[in-house]
């Protein structure tokens, strides 16, 4: 037995936690964040986390795991680029959290971690060869092959929500055009509820918005209340994820894929048309590849993080 910290830093929440080696999460901290906030500000935020967390700890962890929006380069610990937190660029969090607290620390892409929780503490657990896709305002990915985690020459395997769907689509900050996350996503549907209010073809969604921009919430809420085109708009996404998940199956032919993330909020409205087009599949492994969805809920990238740091032990043990 012993006691692992993992640690979730997303756009909307700074999560760390205790959590004990067979993932049961002992005590937790949320701090919110703020596209304004500084790389000073975030820096200060989560060393205070890991300063209060450790303080309260029975006793001393043994390894942190960090999964991060964005592209992370794990070896040098650094986070590379988040486009959903501009103070995370180019930053060594990784370091600065191990010099400081004098603990090992593993820092990863947070859809790399949450395949890796998903496979040791959740719904892939026992398969060998896994695929986790993350639903949320972007589209993440993660691949596990023979029970590890595949990371690729630069540790930047898995991101999924680039795969190219309309080369003359809209522009996505990646430098392609029409990618997956462009079409189908928090972010995407959000841009996509505007515009319905913009072409009027959505009076509902545009009451529930008041005259804000509105979410990919005000979208479903409308989809609820029966507007057409926010139903419409919502299938067409589940059916693009589905077409996304297909070609990733037929690559990569998994025992099993797993969903987790925000928009499967939007239940089957989006996960109906999702698994509909996987299974209409005539040829290869598609239409019988088990797709589920997450066993650990919102503490998917938490206990992500914690599965990090035990292998982190692992591979150290080893050595
Ligand atoms: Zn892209």
């Amino acid at each position: 037995m012993g006691i692992v910290i993992g640690s979730d830093f997303g756009g909307t929440n700074l999560r760390v936690a205790l959590i004990e080696t067979h993932g049961k999460i002992l005590t937790q901290h949320i701090e919110k964040t703020s596209f304004s906030d500084t790389n000073q500000l975030i820096i200060e935020k989560i060393t205070g986390q890991f300063q209060k967390i450790i303080a309260s700890a029975p006793e001393k962890p043994l390894a942190i795991g960090i999964a991060a929006a964005g592209l992370v380069d794990s070896t040098q610990k650094k986070i590379v680029f988040s486009p959903h937190i501009p103070g995370f660029e180019n930053l060594p969090l990784g370091e600065i959290i191990e010099n400081q607290f004098n603990i090992p620390v593993v820092i990863e892409n947070d859809a790399s971690a949450a395949a890796l929780g998903e496979y040791t503490f959740g719904a892939s657990q026992g398969y060998r060869n896994t695929l986790h896709a993350t639903l949320g305002t972007g589209i993440g990915g993660g691949i596990i092959i023979d029970g590890k985690l595949y990371k690729g020459k630069d540790g930047l395997a898995g991101e999924i929500g680039h795969l190219v769907f309309n080369p003359s689509g809209k522009q996505c900050k990646c430098g392609s055009k029409g990618c997956l996350e462009t079409l189908a996503s928090g972010s995407a549907f959000a841009d996509q509820a505007q515009a319905l209010i913009s072409e009027g073809q959505a009076p509902i969604l545009e009451s529930i918005a008041e005259g804000q921009k509105p979410t990919a919430k005000m979208l479903y809420a409308a989809a609820i209340k029966d507007e057409k085109a926010a139903i419409e708009t919502i299938q067409k996404g589940g059916q693009l994820i589905g077409l996304g998940l297909v070609s990733l199956i037929n690559t990569l032919n998994p025992d099993i894929v797993t969903l987790s993330g925000g928009l499967l909020n939007m239940g089957n409205l989006l996960i109906e048309p999702l698994h509909k087009i996987i299974r209409i599949q005539k040829y290869g492994p598609a239409q019988q590849t088990p797709i589920i969805e997450t066993q650990l809920g919102e503490n998917c990238g938490l206990l992500g993080a914690a599965a990090l740091a035990l292998n982190k032990l692992d591979t150290s043990h080893r050595e």
